[in-house]
């Protein structure tokens, strides 16, 4: 038999005490969002029966997974970073803003600063041993139109799946520029191949995704954020083609119109065309902005992030 009391005109006093509603300091918008947290909380505790030692065993989850850093890890994993960019597409249609690129999730592992190339860049540093890929492009507006000088501000992983600053092993900066666009709205980027990773196997993150039934794995990526004075700031990210994950990314980032296809070339004429030697690859992907219908929606997101800004 479930009891429910927090319904009751006591139990929503004490959190509307608690939420800070009876004083006059502070944040009112938390306040509000703060008392609906409790309410809902309470609710769960009650319609599921939520016993002492699971609410318990939850407050040190979430002790473990702030420790470790990875609630932005979780917020992927669980599918609400996806849900977010599902929420903003259904906002965006009610408003007739359709069209372009597809956005999808940023992940937690961007980092502000990076070098700023023009037209082309190298991103990786030479120290690792991958398959050299070479990465290249066209920005267009909504009329197929090139953007001349709009930043590719483009990350990746390297062949063990890990990111630059994360992995301290790396160099800084190591797969991450901003590449400026050409005349003609083109970046190019030489870089190595991604590999695709999964959450850390003792973490907190596969620690619930496991009890979920559930693996923790990302196909091969690719992420940017594409941004031009005039058009609307895209995140988002491409996955490549061939990757056993690639429909099944336990962070739901893959989307339709963003999985991108990855070439191998043998040829040793064209290898040493491009100055490379033995297999190579070759990504081609353009991007489509809107165009910004407020200057705001020119500019990221102001989440929070890696080295705020350079
Ligand atoms: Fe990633």
């Amino acid at each position: 038999m479930s009891v429910k009391v927090s319904h009751t005109a006591d139990i929503q006093d004490l959190f509307k005490e608690a939420s800070g509603l009876n004083n006059d300091q502070g944040s009112a918008r938390l306040k509000v969002v703060m008392q609906r947290i409790l309410q809902d909380a309470a609710k769960i505790i009650e319609d599921l029966q939520v016993t002492p030692d699971e609410f318990w065993n939850t407050v040190d989850y979430l002790n473990r997974l702030g420790g470790s850093n990875e609630a932005g890890l979780l917020v992927a994993g669980l599918g609400l970073e996806h849900y977010l960019d599902l929420l903003q597409d259904a906002q965006d249609a009610e408003v007739g803003l359709t069209g372009g690129t597809p956005r999808t999730i940023e992940g937690p592992l961007y980092v502000a600063g990076a070098p700023i190339a023009e037209g082309e860049a190298r991103m990786d540093d030479g120290k690792e041993a991958g398959t050299v890929m070479f990465l290249q492009g066209r920005v267009f507006d909504a009329y197929g139109k090139p953007v001349a000088g709009a930043t590719v501000d483009v990350w990746h992983a390297n062949t063990q799946g890990s990111y630059s600053y994360f992995d301290q092993s790396q160099s800084d900066y190591n797969l991450r520029r901003r590449i400026i666009t050409d005349a003609e709205g083109c970046y190019r980027a030489r870089s190595i191949v991604p590999s695709g990773y999964g959450c850390s196997p003792d973490g907190p993150t596969q620690e619930v995704l496991t009890l979920l039934g559930r693996h923790g794995q990302r196909p091969a990526h690719i992420h940017f954020f594409i941004s031009a004075p005039g058009y609307r700031h895209l995140t988002t990210q491409i996955n490549l083609a061939g990757d056993k994950y690639l429909w099944d990314d336990f962070a739901y980032a893959t989307r339709e119109g963003l999985v991108g296809d990855i070439r191998f070339t043998e040829d040793a004429e064209a290898a040493r065309s491009r100055g490379v030697e033995g297999r190579f690859a070759e990504v081609d992907f353009d991007f489509q902005l809107q165009k910004a219908p407020v200057a705001d929606a020119e500019q990221r997101s102001k989440r929070p992030r890696a080295l705020q800004e350079a």
